[in-house]
């Protein structure tokens, strides 16, 4: 086998192909230097591994089960298994690299975490990660959301996180992004950004990616421990790419393994109706990373929408670009409808609830199952359905 053909590392400007980078201003390329020089440093330190082994095991209930769906696999004649990342602490993948965030800028002396959230996830995971970790935490969320996503918002509040109210523009994820970073900009000495997917300039996807590669490298061996063998095809939903590229690197250089990321149609593949920006994006910078990227007339961001709002960015991680690129991965896309019957099949089948994000997954691996091309497939549940089943139970009657 040619080690690590496909599961690359970036170049020192942190390039996958023609992916990525560091579009960012001079002032803040010399502390991203810092923040790269100390992940370098950190992620093979001793010590640093062990304290978050550590939290990884005691704190978020780390490894989470490969699981095998016994009652989904009958119904539709082929094995299919779960990777329980909605059992988690707070209930998705994103404690994993919230913790290892956090810990990384507590070695570095930073004494604040700042971030941004939409719907509210990534703020409570890196709340709870503050928390844990004695740090304050500023979080920017649009004036839109906080009334939106107010369970998540009491969360964070609950938590000790200051929410930091943002008015420009459409009030959203966007430009909540814009004023995270421009606070960023003015407070580094002291603050670290805590980006919430596998996105971003260089070096955040690279740290992303190590963080999450918990989940693949954990999937591997429970998989093959229980099966004997590898999975004939692995599934993992793709928003900005951190819970796939997580399950992924694990098997990026097992080729027999094919290997899908879904992206949300939402409702339809109008610009603003979906959020697939690998399948409908061009090529463009977005957040300091080139990527490929869902744009309007004018070549801007274009808004991006899904039912499964942590789904819902614009553009998408570098490395999933590259994969794309080369063709080891295949990204397809699933629908709301679809991803919504997902959620109530899985639930009903083996009394699972997943979140809408992880439900475009299943949906996917229900797909893949009928089509009868594979025997075994694992699929990655990101998160767990508790939060979005208020907006479930009032767009549908049951
Ligand atoms: C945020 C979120 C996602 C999407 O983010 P990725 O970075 O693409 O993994 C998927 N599932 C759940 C449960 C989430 O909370």
């Amino acid at each position: 086998m040619n080690m690590n053909k496909y599961n690359i590392q970036p170049t020192e400007e942190g390039f996958y192909g023609n992916y990525g980078g560091q579009f960012l201003p001079e002032e803040l390329k010399k502390e991203f230097k810092k923040i790269y020089e100390a992940f370098l440093y950190y992620k093979d330190d001793a010590d640093f591994n062990s304290e978050l082994d550590y939290l990884l095991k005691n704190y978020a209930g780390r490894p989470s089960p490969v699981y095998f769906a016994k009652n989904l696999s009958d119904k539709y004649g082929c094995e299919i298994y779960l990777k329980r990342e909605d059992l988690n602490h707070t209930g998705a993948h994103k404690i994993n690299h919230s913790l290892g965030e956090a810990l990384l800028a507590k070695k570095m002396g930073k004494t604040k975490l700042i971030a941004e959230t939409g719907a509210g996830q990534h703020g409570v995971a890196i709340a709870t990660a503050a928390a844990i970790m004695g740090l304050e935490c500023d979080i920017y969320m649009g004036e839109i959301d906080i009334v939106k996503e107010k369970p998540n918002v009491d969360r964070m509040k609950i938590l000790g996180a200051n929410i930091i109210s943002v008015t420009k523009g459409t009030k959203t994820l966007k430009e909540a992004v814009d004023e995270a970073f421009e606070a960023y900009s003015k407070e580094y000495d002291t603050a670290m950004y805590a980006i919430g997917s596998a996105v971003g300039p260089h070096p955040f996807p690279m740290i992303i990616e190590h963080f999450q590669s918990v989940i693949g490298r954990e999937a591997r061996e429970q998989f093959t421990e229980q099966t004997g063998t590898l999975p004939d095809c692995i599934i993992a939903c793709v928003g900005g790419g951190s819970n796939s590229i997580g399950l992924f690197s694990g098997f990026l250089d097992d080729t027999q393994v094919d290997i899908y990321g879904v992206e949300p149609l939402g409702r339809g593949k109008k610009q603003g109706e979906n959020a697939a920006s690998m399948t409908y994006g061009k090529d463009g910078i977005i957040h300091g990373f080139k990527c490929k990227m869902l744009q309007d007339e004018n070549g801007n961001p274009a808004n991006a929408y899904s039912v499964a709002s942590g789904l819902d960015y614009p553009g998408v991680g570098p490395k999933h670009c590259y994969l794309n690129e080369i063709g080891r991965v295949k990204y397809d896309v699933i629908d709301d409808n679809e991803a919504i019957n997902a959620f109530f099949e899985l639930s009903r089948t083996e009394g699972i609830i997943p979140a809408l994000e992880s439900s475009h997954a299943i949906a996917y691996a229900l797909k893949l199952a009928k089509g009868n091309k594979y025997k075994r497939i694992l699929v990655n549940v990101s998160g767990r359905g508790d939060k979005d089943i208020e907006f479930v139970l009032n767009k549908i009657k049951i």
